[in-house]
């Protein structure tokens, strides 16, 4: 049975017109979802009871479950498992410009990037509509406050699962539902170009981030099997045929990784790669699981990437370090929890 929270406003309302019922239907149980967050049709006590007898034979409204949370301070991370079982995560960070969730876009990864912990889980599926937008409906109903920005930078690669994730941007962007700003959602993508391509043409002005994480292709075949398929160059065209469609900045992400990708030759080659394209860069100082080789460059090295970054007049920030004692990088909780299981 379909799960209701798989649909937008446009098609409920598709649904209920072509069942011979008035569109406005689809705004009451909108409404009841998003706004009033009942989670049975029983409740929705404006529709007619046949309606009502109707929907429960046709939709589900089951939910997500939460099966752990680990806290720290200003965030919080959840496990959630789905329908059929399987785990994922959210992180949900309390900044001070407000509550910002990251979720999760598939059951394991398929991109396989060596630093990362959810790449050595492999995809089993993409997560439904349903999964994406009861991961924010969920942690909301827990810290009992509006989560103002979401990006979807969790486990998985948002591209490799595109209708689903802009079915879920549409749904929580709704003002008359979640009203989550679309200039507060990002989408961040290891750099599947088709997809950025696709992207542009939506004309809508959420964010882009692409993890590039090298300077050039030789370090980044070595960490991210991706660009085995989409060089640097390919990627950088994209980017720039996105802004021009856009207008948008977009940001680039790049995890500091000790030896690997920190030297000062590295940051003088990031900020000619970079010149005249209007974006930023977010460096990550790397989150060290134990299961993976690399290291987080030191302190020092990472001031002297931002200073030559900012000397070649790139927009530059060192993204401030969250939970780190609660496996919040990407994929530990989930993995950690099937390795208890293994053990
Ligand atoms: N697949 C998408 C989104 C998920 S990963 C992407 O590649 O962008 C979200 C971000 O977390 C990526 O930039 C990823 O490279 C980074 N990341 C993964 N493991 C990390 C770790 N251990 N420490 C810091 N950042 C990590």
């Amino acid at each position: 049975m379909n799960n209701i929270y798989d649909y937008t406003k446009k098609d409920l309302e598709n649904y209920f017109l072509s069942m011979g019922e008035s569109k406005f239907r689809s705004s009451q149980v909108f409404d009841w979802l998003y706004i009033k967050r009942v989670k049975s049709f029983d409740e929705m006590t404006n529709l007619k009871k046949d309606l009502i007898t109707y929907l429960k034979n046709n939709f589900s409204t089951s939910f997500i479950k939460q099966v752990a949370k680990e806290e720290d301070v200003d965030v919080k991370k959840y496990l959630f498992e789905l329908f059929d079982g399987n785990k994922i995560e959210a992180v949900l960070m309390h900044h001070d410009y407000g509550n910002s969730i990251c979720v999760s876009t598939q059951v394991g990864c398929n991109m396989g990037c060596r630093f990362c912990e959810s790449g050595r889980l492999k995809k089993l599926r993409n997560l439904n509509v349903c999964e994406l937008v009861q991961q924010v409906l969920l942690v909301e109903e827990d810290i009992k406050d509006r989560i103002s920005h979401v990006v979807l930078m969790g486990i998985g690669e948002p591209f490799d699962n595109y209708d689903n994730v802009m079915k879920f941007i549409n749904i929580i962007n709704d003002p008359k539902g979640i009203n989550i700003g679309i200039r507060h959602i990002t989408v961040s993508t290891c750099g599947i170009v088709p997809k950025i391509n696709e992207f542009a043409n939506e004309k809508i002005g959420i964010n882009l981030a692409i993890s590039l994480h090298a300077p050039n292709n030789k370090i980044r075949d070595m960490i991210m099997p991706i660009n085995k398929a989409y060089k640097i160059d390919d990627i950088m065209d994209a980017v720039k045929d996105y802004i021009k469609k856009t207008n948008r900045r977009v940001t680039f992400e790049y995890i500091l990784l000790k030896d690997v990708n920190d030297s000062c030759e590295c940051a003088k080659e990031l900020s000619n790669l970079l010149k005249g394209i209007n974006c930023y860069v977010n460096l990550i100082p790397y989150n060290e699981t134990s299961n993976i080789k690399y290291k987080k460059s030191d302190k020092v090295t990472i001031n002297e990437f931002y200073d030559i970054l900012k000397k070649n007049n790139i927009n530059v920030t060192i993204r401030r370090e969250f939970g780190s004692n609660v496996s919040a990088a990407c994929g530990q909780l989930r993995s950690k929890q099937i390795k208890r299981k293994e053990d």
